[in-house]
């Protein structure tokens, strides 16, 4: 594969650089996490930013995955707000893509990359985090209707969501992977309840969902009743897989901070040597990144190499915020002017726990890149 930029994705990267330096105002760094978000999505929406990579008929661009990847670099390299309908534009579209009627498509993409609608995903349970087939929350048939009752937790952008894909058992009698039912759920809908959860940095972007005989078109099935596993499935690969270029340029980007910051302060040898370590580790990421972004082209379908770009990047971030506090020495007790490492330090912690913890990622890797025998 040749690792360097067509003439083609070379004008693309230019003109993207082009629209940043002038659209990236200073306002937009700095608004509100939520106002400022949908502003900027929306730009990007207008710009044909968004969706660069789904089909032009439901407000997408049609664009190949290495524009995709070319977009997500130059908006990490430049410290751009994400999309505010992360979840959407990264896992519920996706999956509606792949699983959805033609209803479906119509109703829901493109209100997904105008920011119109908001997702949230509704998978793990109190019970059910890496094991996802004990999900317990019941979806039980009444005539055009399935009546939805339990408890989702750690759903991020649940409290400001409009809809959700949600993983529920249909068959109460069944086990494990049969007689899931994946819907995709009108959060305004009555019998929905959202209690924002505090983290460890103070911020609240994930929730506990309670759902109390909230009634669910059968329309709103994604997939066959009972197939649900397979269709969470796809969201899960596309999860992982086609953020590693984000993760890898974010990563690149405060490695550079790290780098300023050692320059500033000074670094012992052997902080010298964990920062050079970071670099290098980065580079062998990013060439794996390049054969995910294969594997995507050739199929459509992001490989398990996804898992391995998601794991180096959450727990590299950890040893680099981590680093950043030890250059800090005792001022990194206080949060000073804008307490950054701080904040990234504490953020860090759940890098390993979200989109799969690096004990599953490594069971994915050991199996499905390496080939080794099932662990259960
Ligand atoms: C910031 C953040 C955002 C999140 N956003 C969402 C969201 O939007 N929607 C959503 O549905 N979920 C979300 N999650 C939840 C996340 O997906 C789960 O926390 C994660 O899957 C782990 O599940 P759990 O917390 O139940 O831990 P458990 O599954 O109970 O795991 C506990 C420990 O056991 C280990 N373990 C479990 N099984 C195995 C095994 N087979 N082999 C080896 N070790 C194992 C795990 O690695 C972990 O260390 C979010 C989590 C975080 C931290």
């Amino acid at each position: 594969m040749d690792l360097r930029d067509t003439p083609e994705e070379a004008t693309f990267r230019e003109e993207l650089r082009s629209w940043v330096e002038q659209n990236l105002t200073n306002e937009v760094r700095r608004g509100r996490f939520e106002e400022a978000g949908r502003d900027w999505s929306r730009k990007l929406h207008e710009a044909g930013y968004a969706g660069l990579t789904w089909p032009k008929e439901y407000g997408g661009a049609g664009a190949p995955y290495s524009h995709q990847a070319i977009f997500l670099e130059e908006m990490a390299r430049a410290e751009a707000p994400p999309h505010l309908g992360v979840i959407g534009l990264g896992m519920a579209g996706p999956t509606i893509i792949a699983h959805g009627t033609e209803t479906h498509k119509k109703e829901r993409l493109e209100k997904i990359l105008s920011t119109e609608e908001i997702w949230c995903q509704g998978f793990s349970e109190p019970d059910a985090g890496s094991d996802l087939s004990a999900v317990r929350t019941t979806a039980i048939r009444d005539g055009d209707e399935f009546v939805v009752n339990g408890q989702k937790v750690w759903s991020s952008f649940a409290h400001i969501a409009d809809w959700c894909i949600l993983v529920t058992r249909s068959d109460p009698e069944s086990q494990r992977h049969a007689g899931l039912t994946y819907l995709i759920v009108d959060m305004h809908s009555p019998g929905v309840e959202v209690r924002p959860l505090r983290q460890i940095t103070g911020e609240a972007e994930f929730n506990e969902i309670f759902f109390t005989d909230v009634r669910v078109p059968v329309d709103n099935v994604l997939g066959e009743v009972g197939g649900g596993w397979g269709v969470a499935m796809t969201t899960l690969l596309h999860e992982r897989g086609t953020l590693g270029f984000a993760l890898t340029a974010g990563l690149e980007s405060q490695i550079r901070k790290l780098i300023a910051l050692a320059k500033e302060r000074g670094a012992t040898e052997v902080q010298r040597d964990a920062i050079a370590r970071e670099w290098i580790g980065l580079q062998a990421v990013r060439y794996t990144n390049y054969r995910s972004l294969t594997t995507l082209m050739k199929t459509g379908i992001p490989g398990p190499e996804g898992s391995g770009a998601k794991l180096w990047w959450s727990e590299a971030n950890q040893r680099v915020t981590k680093l950043a506090l030890e250059l800090l020495g005792p001022e990194a007790q206080l949060i000073g002017e804008n307490g950054y490492w701080q904040h990234q330090q504490l953020r860090s912690r759940g890098n390993t726990i979200e989109a799969g913890t690096s004990e599953i990622l490594r069971n994915i890797i050991a199996e499905r890149v390496l080939g080794l025998p099932r662990s259960r």
